[in-house]
């Protein structure tokens, strides 16, 4: 069980990577190379810092305006291990997760039984915007994603109901 994550960085105070305030963890390394990424500087699996995800917890404890905690990139699910393991944690302290992803949900869900780490941090997720940005669908009216294709699921309901949940 890794403990250990590859990071861009950290923004300990959000209000704009989902609902409340939250603790958003940048992940280091990302496949999709999307047109128009905001972030290019996280594609690399090279770059970054590597941070034992106990410091981000001590991050987490110091803060008690905190409503949850977000995974956003580069890819979480490159390193969804150690994604798990702190998402299990964090919900574990009473707060919520969400992730950022550039799979689709359904691709999540087909490759889960190759890379079971995939199902370890789906289920830890309470949030997941799902999906690469798409320049062509870009829109600053969006709130909490980039482009029109992607998808701000219920992760919870969606397993549950055997369809995609929109959250509400
Ligand atoms: S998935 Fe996200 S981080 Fe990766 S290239 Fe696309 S927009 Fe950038």
């Amino acid at each position: 069980m890794s403990t250990y994550l590859r990071i861009a960085g950290i923004e300990k105070e959000s209000i704009v990577d989902g609902p409340g305030i939250r603790l958003t963890v940048f992940s280091q390394g990302c496949k999709h190379h999307c047109l128009g990424c905001h972030n290019p500087q996280t594609h690399s699996f090279e770059g970054g810092q590597i941070i034992d995800i106990e410091n981000i917890l001590d991050m987490i404890k110091k803060n008690p305006l905190l409503d949850g905690i977000t995974f956003s990139g580069g890819d979480p699910f490159e390193q969804a291990e150690s994604f798990a393991v702190l998402g299990g944690k964090v919900k574990a302290m009473g707060l919520n997760v969400m992730s950022y992803t550039g799979y689709t949900y359904e691709e999540i869900l087909e490759g889960m039984d190759k890379r079971p780490e995939w199902k370890e941090l789906l289920y830890v997720t309470d949030i997941l915007v799902d999906g690469p940005f798409d320049i062509n669908k870009k829109s600053m009216m969006l709130k909490f994603k980039g482009s029109s294709n992607q998808r701000i699921i219920d992760v919870k309901e969606s397993l549950t109901s055997n369809e995609v949940v929109i959250f509400d």
